[in-house]
């Protein structure tokens, strides 16, 4: 497997913020997926995971980080008016959408617009205008944390907002879609989307997207906008102008910048409304929240 060391992790994520890591690997097969798991066994370091980081900010790494890129590609197999999408899991996801456009299917179309892989699309269970990306799974395929590759119907797993069994149950290597080709032109919904996207979120500047996710009945950008987070500052990083829940890169922020921010966006929405927000961004850190140590 390729592998780098003491890598700045800030060049794989879209908020161009990282920390180094002490490994950073690139696996592309299953043989080598697996290899990464039993490196990190041996070296006895927690395993983190990297799609596209779109959702991912991360820290100093002292582990080993899995890049996915390499695991890239689809296959498509029609069936009358069905859509058998297989596709490994660092492909963009907007490979998928366009394929989806080109055959005019339906509903998955609306998850455009985000700089997602496959595999961060499954794990985070990604969502927009009414859509999940678990509406269009079939099967998924994934490596377990002692090596096996496992192949789960759709069903047998628990999907919920922005919540998956993954990377939990271990690392998805690829799933299957499956998507039918819709009555109505899906072209002018697209557009649609892609306009409010435009003029609703900061996609011009680096931005790692929803920074919590939304409480219950509530919306995180509303109590943030109340809280006077919107446009609020520590350091390089602020939330935006444009969207008080998408955090943004200035300019050389940090993730200690990151993490101050929230902390104040989380300490000003619980002292006014009592609310507790969650991250939907994932702010990885050593032995952080999203460290599975491999056993
Ligand atoms: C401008 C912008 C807009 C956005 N809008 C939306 C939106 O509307 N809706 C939405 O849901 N999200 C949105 N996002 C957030 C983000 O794009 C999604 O959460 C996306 O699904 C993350 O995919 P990724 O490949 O970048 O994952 P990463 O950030 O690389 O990883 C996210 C998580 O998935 C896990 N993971 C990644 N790959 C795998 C794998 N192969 N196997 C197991 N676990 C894996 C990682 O461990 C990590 O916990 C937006 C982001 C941006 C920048």
């Amino acid at each position: 497997v390729d592998c780098l060391r003491g890598e700045d992790l800030s060049r794989f994520t879209t908020i161009k913020i990282g920390g180094k890591a002490d490994y950073l690997l690139f696996p592309s097969s299953y043989g080598e997926v697996k290899e990464a798991i039993l490196f990190s066994k041996e070296k006895d370091l927690p395993l983190f995971l990297l799609g596209g980081g779109s959702n991912t900010i991360p820290g100093d790494i002292g582990g080993v980080v899995v890049g996915l890129s390499k695991l890239r590609g689809m296959k498509v197999i029609s069936e009358g008016d069905t859509f058998y999408v297989e596709v490994l899991a660092g492909t963009p996801l907007k490979e998928v959408i366009s394929l989806s456009i080109k055959e005019n299917l339906e509903g998955i179309y609306k998850l455009a617009g985000f700089p997602a892989t496959v595999g961060g699309a499954v794990a985070m269970n990604a969502g927009a205008f009414g859509v999940e990306f678990s509406n269009f799974l079939k099967e998924v395929l994934y490596v377990s944390w002692s090596g096996e590759l496992v192949r789960a119907r759709a069903e047998e797993l628990v999907f919920s907002y922005r919540s998956s069994p993954f990377p939990k149950e271990g690392i998805v290597l690829s799933c299957t879609l499956e998507l039918r080709k819709a009555r109505e032109n899906v072209l002018e919904d697209f557009k649609k989307i892609r306009r409010v996207r435009k003029d609703s979120q900061p996609i011009n500047q680096p931005t790692s997207g929803s920074t919590f996710k939304n409480p219950n009945g509530n919306y995180a950008g509303r109590l943030l906008e109340l809280v006077g987070m919107k446009g609020c500052r520590v350091g390089n990083v602020a939330f935006s102008e444009k969207h008080a829940n998408f955090m943004v890169n200035l300019g050389g922020g940090t993730f200690e910048q990151v993490k101050a921010l929230v902390e104040e966006a989380k300490r000003r929405v619980f002292e006014e409304f009592g609310i507790v927000l969650e991250e939907e961004v994932r702010l990885v850190e050593s032995c952080g929240s999203d460290g599975w140590k491999v056993l």
